[in-house]
Formats: structure tokens, C-alpha cells, sequence
């Protein structure tokens, strides 16, 4: 099984679904709306790179196990990540995990059918490994020890493995079995095991307190023929599996409100705020005084790991007050005494005029033109990470290049820096551009989550209208 719980067995099924498998039972208990817009709905949920090449990974482990066939380790798999391909060994990845596994061609049944009924529900799935003491799944994985990876407690309650457990007692004399999951990286460095042992009594109660009604609840979706996005939804979930998080958030519709919390709980941005609270943490240890120093009442420099580990766990909220930016400022010329007195209509809204008229004044004039009260919310995210494929995000360079394009036409200019006419004298098209831009925030829908990568010339023009337009900020390293 790889990352996104497996997308196993609904693209090629036909008719009602009837028989819960692992992933569906997973996918209920996410989310019911995604479960029912893959399983209900039928939506098509593309296979990422990554999960593509952890099924390449589970083949390899497969013929390991069953034929004893040794991993080719010359063998490569490239995907491409945001425009650079980089190149990954399947036969090392398993290599790696190979220690944790009985000994090659020794496994009596490698990816078993899974089939029992229990209550009147049939269930089914396929299982990794399986011999006469152990049930074994193998997940493949950028990070074996990222906050995804099933802990000895997560197992425990885990659909699959109770399942999988289910079935194996079915077929099995023994009061105990043992749940192996074996994660491997996919950088082929490090690899991890989580085992659980259960026993046949504590097996039939998860199955009825954890798994039945999670299936009951989702052969009702079916039955019902229920609209998918009716369903209830999980925020949360949104960000999850990553890359790319959940594959129909386009066509869900969630409201803007959950939309932001979808955004603002997704994997990523806890990372990323994960990391800035311990830079900060420990930025703070370097300047606290030393204890001889410190007064009696400080907390003590030992409670940094305190705080590191609290901030892994920190939701993400009023990250960074907006007034904590101290950023290059806004090129802003005088304004010239030519320009028009009004912008052209742009595709979307039009620049204020004054902004226009003065364009140097855009360096203040967010700030001024929205009291605290009024100002409708706007979440920024600086730097942070390259963000092409996630939902909901508006990007600062389409702005800009909204901008540009607007300059371009109305003032008959080839770039809102080459100037050179009545219209827009040289030196001075960065204010207009940044005038512009206020006129497109202005006309964002409240709510909106603007994406800025400040490190090109346009990007930095655009911080500081995005800036005094933010109430929530967020910045990468
Ligand atoms: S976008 Fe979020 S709320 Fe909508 S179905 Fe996906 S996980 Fe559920």
C-alpha cells in the first residue's frame, strides 16, 4: 500500500459499491464527501508520481517475496517536480526493506485476497504478506517518520490492520497475530517497522466499534445515491494526501470559509509553520541572557525543545501580524504631471485613480484606505513553498502579469518598464505597476489566498500592497 491509502479498487469497478475494502473504510473516516465522490460519484482520482512509484516498489517487493527474484538495483524511475525531474531506484527502495522481511521466496501468500462477511457486509481488499504469525503491509514513503506514518497507537485503531487481522483469524488456529507495516523511503536511506500484536477477542470488538460503522454508515451513502457534495465534509482533510492534496477539492463546494481552513490545516503550511516556530525558538534561545543573567522569573533556555514540539502541533492561525514585515521597499517615483488622470478599465476592476495619478503613493495607500474594521480577510503566503497544484490559491504572478498586461494596452507600452511615452515616463512604470495591483487586490473576493514569491524585481513590488491588504501572513525561509 502506498501514501494515499491506496486507490485500489473503484476506477474499474461497475455498479453500486457493495463491498467495503480498507481504503474505503479509510476514505469514510477522512472524509465523507471525498468517499463519496470516488466511490459514489465515480470521480476520477489520478495516480500521482509518487504513488506510481510506490506501486513499481510494491511489484519489486511482491516477486521478492513470492519468487525470491532480487531487486534490480540499477533500475530507475524519474519523475519530474515542478519542472526538474529527478531520478528515483525502486530496486533500492525495496533493497532497503528487504531486512525487515521473511527470508526471499519464503512468504506463502503474497497479495491474498481479503474476504469475510461480518453482520450481513462483505468486505474485501488485498493483503501485502501474509504467513502463519504475521499480516504485513508495506508503505513506501518521502519521509518514514513524517506525522502520516501509523505509530504503534494509530495501528492499533487502524481500519486496515484490523481487517486484514479479521480475516487472518478466519483462516487461522491462534489467539494472537501480529501486524507488521514496513515503511520505506524513497530516497533509500532509511526504513522503518511498526509492529501491533492483536488477539482474536480484541479484533472482533475493533471490528464492531471501529470499522462497522464506518462501513454501514458509507453502504447508506451508497444506497441513498447521496450527492457527494452534500456529504459532510473535513476540512482538515483537505491538505491530505500530499502531494497535492485531495483531487476533487476544485469540485467540491465548500464555502471560502472552508476553504481557508482547508488551506490553512493542509500538511504544508503546519510543516512550514512548524519550522519557522522552531527557527524562531531557537533564534530566541541565541539572544536569551545567560542564566547567571537571567532574571528569576525567565524560562528556562531547556524549554526551546518544549516549544519546538508545541509548535509542531500549533494550528495555524494569525501567523505573522502584517506589521511585523520589514521588506524592500516600494520602488515609487514621483509621479509625473502627464499622467492621465484616470487608468483604462482592466479585465478586473480598475486602479484607484489617485493611485494612478500619484503612483508613488501606493506605498501608503493600502494601509490608509482600510480601517482595521473594514478590512476584509486576505491570507498571504511569502515564500513558502512552491504552490502550483494546490486549489484555492491565487497566485501574486498572475496579478502582476494582470497588471502588466493592463499598462501594456492602455498606455501602448511593450512593459510596464520601458516607459518612454507621454503616458509612462522611464523610472516610473514600478509605481504604476504596484498602483495597479492595489486595484486588483482591492477587487479580490474576501477571503482570498494570495501565493508570493518576492524573489523576482515584480514580486517584490508587489509585497507591500499585499502586505497592507493582509490580515493573515505567513513567510517561508
Ligand atoms: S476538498 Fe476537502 S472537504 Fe472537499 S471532499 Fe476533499 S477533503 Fe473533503
Amino acid at each position: 500500500m502506498t501514501e494515499p491509502a491506496a486507490a485500489e479498487d473503484t476506477a474499474t469497478e461497475r455498479g453500486p459499491y457493495s463491498e467495503p475494502s480498507p481504503s474505503a473504510i479509510e476514505l469514510v473516516s477522512l472524509c465523507d464527501a471525498r468517499f463519496g465522490a470516488k466511490y459514489i460519484a465515480r470521480l476520477t482520482d489520478p495516480q500521482g508520481a509518487k504513488a506510481a512509484l510506490g506501486t513499481r516498489c510494491h511489484s519489486i517487493a511482491e516477486a521478492y517475496q513470492r519468487d525470491g527474484t532480487a531487486p534490480n538495483r540499477a533500475e530507475t524511475f524519474e519523475i519530474i517536480k515542478y519542472g526538474t525531474p529527478k531520478t528515483y531506484y525502486p530496486g533500492r527502495i525495496v533493497s532497503n526493506i528487504l531486512h525487515h522481511l521473511p527470508p526471499a521466496g519464503t512468504t506463502p501468500n503474497v497479495e491474498g485476497r481479503m474476504s469475510f462477511v461480518h453482520r450481513g457486509i462483505t468486505f474485501n481488499g488485498r493483503i501485502d504478506w501474509q504467513n502463519e504469525t504475521t499480516i504485513g503491509d508495506h508503505k513506501f514513503t518521502s519521509n518514514p517518520y513524517g506525522s502520516w506514518v501509523k505509530t504503534p497507537d494509530k495501528l492499533t485503531r487502524d481500519p486496515q490492520r484490523i481487517m486484514y487481522s479479521h480475516d487472518w483469524f478466519a483462516r487461522h488456529d491462534a489467539d494472537t497475530v501480529t501486524a507488521q507495516w514496513t515503511y520505506g523511503d524513497f530516497n533509500a536511506k532509511s526504513s522503518r517497522v511498526i509492529k501491533v500484536e492483536g488477539s482474536r477477542v480484541e479484533i472482533r470488538n475493533l471490528l464492531d466499534e471501529v470499522v462497522m460503522p464506518a462501513a454501514e454508515k458509507l453502504l447508506r451513502y451508497v444506497s441513498d445515491q447521496r450527492d457527494w457534495n452534500s456529504l459532510p465534509k473535513n476540512t482538515t482533510a483537505c491538505g491530505t494526501f500530499p502531494p497535492n492534496g485531495c483531487p476533487y477539492a476544485a469540485q467540491c463546494t465548500r464555502t471560502k470559509q472552508q476553504r481557508i481552513e482547508g488551506l490553512m490545516t493542509s500538511p504544508y503550511l503546519l510543516k512550514i509553520r512548524a519550522q519557522k516556530a522552531a527557527a524562531d525558538a531557537k533564534a530566541a534561545a541565541a539572544v536569551a541572557p545567560t542564566p547567571a543573567q537571567a532574571p528569576a522569573n525567565d524560562v528556562p533556555s531547556a524549554d526551546v525543545e518544549t516549544d519546538e514540539a508545541d509548535a509542531k502541533v500549533a494550528i495555524v492561525g494569525a501567523i505573522n501580524p502584517p506589521g511585523e514585515a520589514a521588506d524592500a521597499p516600494l520602488d515609487a517615483p514621483e509621479s509625473k504631471p502627464s499622467a492621465p488622470s484616470e487608468a483604462p478599465k482592466r479585465g478586473r476592476g480598475r486602479p484607484p485613480k489617485a493611485k494612478v495619478e500619484a503612483p508613488g503613493a501606493a506605498e501608503t495607500q493600502p494601509a490608509a484606505a482600510q480601517s482595521a474594521d473594514t478590512k476584509k480577510s486576505l491570507v498571504l503566503l511569502i515564500n513558502t513553498i512552491a504552490m502550483r497544484g494546490m486549489p484555492d490559491v491565487i497566485f501574486a504572478s498572475d496579478l502582476i502579469a494582470q497588471a502588466n498586461n493592463h499598462i501594456k494596452s492602455s498606455y501602448d507600452v511593450l512593459d510596464y518598464r520601458a516607459g518612454g511615452n507621454d503616458a509612462v515616463d522611464y523610472g516610473k512604470g514600478a509605481g504604476l505597476l504596484a498602483a495597479c495591483i492595489v486595484g486588483l487586490i482591492e477587487d479580490l473576493p474576501a477571503d482570498s489566498v494570495v501565493y508570493l514569491d518576492t524573489t523576482s524585481p515584480e514580486g517584490s513590488l508587489a509585497l507591500q500592497p499585499l502586505m497592507a491588504a493582509a490580515t493573515t501572513v505567513l513567510r517561508g525561509n
